[in-house]
């Protein structure tokens, strides 16, 4: 009959199953231009990050939003323009030149409570001994733009149809032709003023009788002479051949559909932050997105967790640019080494 293993038996092997769990100084969770800089800073700084870049996480791959547009004409450093897809696979060569380790799984579960902290991979999260540790958490998942998903809006997603107007607004296909914002909030007065520069013409579709923008945001829309605010209007469906060429919306009140001439459809109906799984561990604002401190009097990347920091459009309401997704990247990387440097000094003494 087989004997149970003693007690230190059990010890050492569970002291082997600990030394063969993952255990990493820092974790980057997110795979755009926040998490690659941050993975580019923290790797030159021979904190060997490993960064999750996620497969499909929050249905984009790998490389973030910028891997569903085409041209990318506001990034620093490319005079002629870039490719998003073949700019973000330049800043993953850049990470990991530097000796960051990019995993293509997404992370699925966390523990924030106990140090170091754990995560677990899409899978095998229902085990507890499957976590990784990690001293600290950069996290930078991002946030999706909110769409419709109308009849054709496949067909011409880029191709007239948009998320982004700082991004997109300039592209020729747009100059000079009438262009529809949906929406009525901040972003959709501060959209359809921006594509005044390049429309003959913006349309902004309302689906209530008001706006919920606010008063100075709103007012500048109103008293635009390029804009005409429809009310109590949706869009339907996205009409053209190679280009969208025309929308089909509808009353919300009488259910009338009509079509416009319009080459653009830009959606401003709001972003949902990437952040599902940090809820009720991490503080958030009201509509999700991660809050970070000001600290000495100045923005951080410092989470409600020490230890835990945010960049990127997970934590940015506000810009929500590659540039300054990197820029907080950045941020996130200095703060996160100088905590641990900090962490480290406090333990040895
Ligand atoms: P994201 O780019 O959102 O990347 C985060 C990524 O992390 C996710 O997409 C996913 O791959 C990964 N991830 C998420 N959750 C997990 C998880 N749980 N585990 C592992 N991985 C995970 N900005 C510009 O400056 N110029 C432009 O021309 C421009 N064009 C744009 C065009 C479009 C169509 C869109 C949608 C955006 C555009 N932007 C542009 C905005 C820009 O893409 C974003 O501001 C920027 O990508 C934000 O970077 P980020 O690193 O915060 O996150
Ligand atoms: P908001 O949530 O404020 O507004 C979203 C708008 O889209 C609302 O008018 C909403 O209508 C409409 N909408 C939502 N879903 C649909 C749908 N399915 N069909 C049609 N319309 C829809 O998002 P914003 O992105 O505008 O703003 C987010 C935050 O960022 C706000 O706090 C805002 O103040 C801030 N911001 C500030 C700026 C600035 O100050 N420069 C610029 C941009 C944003 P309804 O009202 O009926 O719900």
């Amino acid at each position: 009959m087989k004997r149970d293993p003693s007690p230190s038996k059990q010890d050492s092997a569970s002291k082997l199953f600990k030394m063969s769990q993952e255990h990493h100084k820092v974790v980057i969770i997110g795979s755009g231009p926040a998490g690659h800089t941050a993975a580019i800073y923290l790797a030159r700084a021979n904190m060997n990050p490993v960064l999750y870049e996620g497969f499909m996480a929050a249905g984009v791959a790998a490389g973030g939003q910028l891997t569903t547009t085409t041209e990318v004409e506001n990034f620093p450093g490319f005079p002629n323009a870039i490719s998003g897809p073949e700019l973000m696979e330049l800043l993953k060569q850049q990470s990991t030149r530097f000796g960051t380790t990019v995993i293509t799984e997404t992370i699925s579960r966390v523990d924030f409570s106990q140090r170091p902290f754990r995560l677990w991979r899409e899978g095998a999260d229902t085990e507890d001994q499957q976590a990784i540790l990690a001293d600290a958490v950069v996290i930078a998942t991002g946030a999706t733009a909110k769409r419709l998903n109308i009849a054709g809006e496949d067909v011409f997603w880029q191709a007239g149809i948009s998320a982004c107007a700082v991004c997109d607004g300039a592209a020729p296909i747009f100059r000079n032709k009438p262009i529809v914002v949906v929406g009525g909030g901040d972003s959709a007065s501060e959209e359809a003023t921006f594509l005044t520069r390049y429309a003959s013409k913006v349309y902004v579709l309302v689906r209530r009788d008001k706006l919920r923008a606010s008063k100075v945001m709103a007012d500048r829309m109103l008293a635009h002479p390029k804009i005409e605010v429809l009310w109590n209007k949706i869009p339907i469906e996205a009409k053209g051949d190679r280009l969208m060429k025309e929308l089909v919306i509808e009353d919300t009140v009488t259910k009338e559909r009509t079509t416009l001439t319009a080459n653009g459809l830009f959606y401003a109906i709001g972003h949902q932050p990437n952040t599902a799984i940090f809820q009720g561990q991490l503080e958030t604002d009201e509509v999700g997105y991660l809050v970070t401190k000001v600290r000495d009097g100045a923005a951080s990347t410092y989470t409600s967790v020490e230890g835990v920091f945010a960049c990127g459009d997970v934590q940015d309401k506000t810009y929500r640019q590659a540039i300054t997704a990197a820029g907080s990247g950045c941020m996130a990387a200095l703060d996160a080494e100088r905590w641990l440097e900090a962490q480290e000094f406090a333990a040895g003494h």
